[in-house]
């Protein structure tokens, strides 16, 4: 008996090179897991017919001594992430019947270049907008700790098959925060890795300028392992930017380190101690730095003025662009059709029915911040504030190594609880969505449980680096858990 709970991607290779185990073995105890515990969860809204035999010739190519990093090792994706020959919908009606003809980079570097088992599609709100999966069509994935509870969003999913044990690792997009919030409420490692690292082909867009496709994991190692898998530079994602380009972008602008060094943490203090943070999340945090001291860090306060208006920024920006990628759908196309009396009511009519209220409520705020009257107002205002706050950030590298702060404002809350007060629900984002903003490389890392309702509700803490910088998070993640 496999017991997924107790296995890293790490451990699980080990295995698999051994022969303690086959892939077919683990795949089929992946299988067996969401039959018994996802009619619960419901973080996948697909397990794919074909990953027992792609595990087949997983095994196949182990026996043969073959060694690639996830060779034999299934992995999940948000339902956003095209699979060549499989049914994406972005957790929407929009999309029903929709079958990708294509693999997006991250599956086939995955598949082709490291030897994962493409296992299935995970759950998400649609369209990534949201941070509770309560957006989804098909219905919210449950939080395994607390199943009254949301598991974060907009890629719960992914965490939820992650948290409960049903895979090793998953990946999601990460668009202001829906990798890491989530990962903070189910107690896992989730990360979004700087714009421009992980190629964007075969990702549903939301909003072009912030998206990126990240690793969910239970370990700092298990991450780093899925994020070399996907990086690099791809001819059909020209924003991809390669490692030299970065440390040159550093070293023009006065931020080039020595690698060696011992890293400083910086700390945004009047933005930790912002309004809406739950008491409980400051203490945990002050916890946090207190071990990150011990291990030998040097902590200090940093003066960041002009972080607080990220959220605003992103809520201006985002709609922005979802108005415009999501122009798209037009009942042509893609997926679902509606017939009206002409062409521009079964535009209407199709939209109407297949977008959910909150896509529709972007739709509509980004169309009115792009509108002529109010563009120079909104739109050109974001623009601005967005490289101040970059600009800022980004100085304040040339002094810290490591940006912390916590990764949500509170626990996982419950379902129900923030859906007729949108404004609330945004606020989840507040510290997620500055390296969105910025670029910047930014992981969440578990740093324990609060009680609530007899329930030990896990929290996180948030490590954010200059553009490039992967390295250093992965080695303060590694250390903090003591990996
Ligand atoms: N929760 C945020 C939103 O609703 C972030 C979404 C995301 O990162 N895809 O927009």
């Amino acid at each position: 008996m496999i017991d997924l709970s107790k296995l890293t991607i790490v451990s699980a290779r080990e295995s698999l090179k051994k022969g303690e185990f086959t892939s077919v073995e683990l795949t089929q105890a992946c299988v067996d897991a969401v039959k018994e515990k996802d009619g619960e969860l419901h973080a996948f809204l697909e397990v794919f017919d074909d990953a027992l035999g792609q595990a087949a010739m997983a095994d196949k190519q182990i026996k043969a001594g073959i060694d690639l990093p996830l060779l034999g090792i299934p992995v999940a994706l948000k339902d956003n992430i095209l699979v060549a020959n499989h049914k994406a919908s972005a957790g929407s009606k929009i999309l029903e019947g929709f079958v990708s003809a294509v693999d997006s980079t991250a599956v086939r570097k995955l598949q082709q270049e490291t030897g994962a088992v493409i296992f299935g599609r995970t759950n998400c709100d649609e369209f990534a907008m949201g941070s509770s999966t309560e957006n989804s069509a098909f219905g919210p994935s449950k939080n395994p700790v607390d199943t009254s509870r949301v598991p974060g969003g907009s890629s719960g999913g992914s965490a939820v098959a992650v948290a409960g044990h049903m895979v090793l690792a998953s990946f999601g997009s990460d668009t202001g925060g829906s990798i890491r919030q989530p990962a903070a409420f189910t107690g896992i490692v989730g990360m979004k890795p700087t714009y421009g690292r992980v190629s964007r082909s075969g990702l549903i867009a939301m909003a072009s300028s912030l998206d990126q496709i990240g690793p969910f994991a239970k370990t700092v190692a298990d991450a780093e392992i899925l994020y070399n898998a996907v990086k690099g530079v791809d001819p059909l994602d020209s924003t991809t930017i390669d490692e030299k380009t970065f440390a040159d972008s550093r070293s023009a602008s006065g931020n080039s380190r020595q690698t060696s060094s011992r890293l400083t943490i910086g700390v945004p203090r009047e933005f930790v101690e912002s309004e809406g943070v739950d008491p409980d999340v400051k203490k945990n945090f002050e916890e946090a730095l207190e071990k990150f001291k011990a291990l030998g860090y040097e902590v200090k306060d940093v003066s960041l003025p002009h972080l607080k208006y990220s959220l605003a920024v992103y809520y201006i920006l985002m709609p922005a662009e979802v108005s415009s990628n999501l122009a798209r759908f037009d009942g042509v196309k893609y997926g679902l059709h509606v017939d009206g009396a002409n062409g521009i009511e079964d535009y209407f009519k199709t939209r109407a029915l297949g977008f959910g209220a909150e896509v529709r409520r972007r739709v509509i705020l980004g169309t009115y911040v792009l509108s002529s009257g109010y563009h120079d107002a909104y739109y050109g205002s974001a623009v601005l504030a967005k490289q101040l706050i970059t600009r800022e950030l980004r100085e304040a590298f040339k002094d810290i190594d490591l940006l912390l702060t916590p990764t949500t404002p509170t626990p996982a809350f419950k379902f129900g609880e923030k859906t007729a007060d949108p404004l609330s629900m945004y606020l989840a984002d507040i510290f997620t969505v500055p390296a969105n903003i910025s670029g910047c490389p930014s992981l969440s890392i578990p740093s324990g449980t609060v009680e609530r309702e007899g329930k030990n509700l896990p929290l996180g803490v948030l490590l954010t680096a200059d553009l490039g910088r992967e390295d250093d998070l992965f080695t303060a993640g590694k250390e903090f858990l003591g990996e």
